[in-house]
């Protein structure tokens, strides 16, 4: 048997992650939550740093995710719930566009 013949003919395999190439801006967002707590792998961590760094709406997203992080570290010691969650990041999504700016804490 040979062990190199998938690789080889291995185009039929799907696209797959590959170090150093952003990630499209549906896949940022939905792992900004996952890439703010830190909880991506190395891989995955490297390709929505990489996206963030082209790309301005992820990227204000981004401190979005940090601002709400941290006010529900400051609320409560669990996990927010996602309801929750979705709540706050409307609430400072209002905010931002009201103001024309990121809210500060
Ligand atoms: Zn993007």
């Amino acid at each position: 048997m040979s062990a190199t013949e998938d690789a080889a003919s291995g185009s039929a395999a799907g696209p797959r992650p590959v170090e150093g190439v952003p990630c499209g801006c549906d896949e940022a967002v939905e792992r900004l939550w996952e890439y703010v707590d830190s909880e991506l792998g190395a891989l995955d961590q490297q390709r929505v740093e990489a996206h963030l760094e082209e790309c301005a709406p992820c990227l204000e997203e981004e401190h979005i995710e940090v601002v709400l992080k941290q006010l529900v570290r400051r609320c409560c010691k669990e996990e927010a719930p996602a309801a929750l969650r979705m709540r706050i990041h409307e609430q400072l999504t209002v905010l931002r566009l009201r103001t024309g700016t990121a809210p500060e804490v």
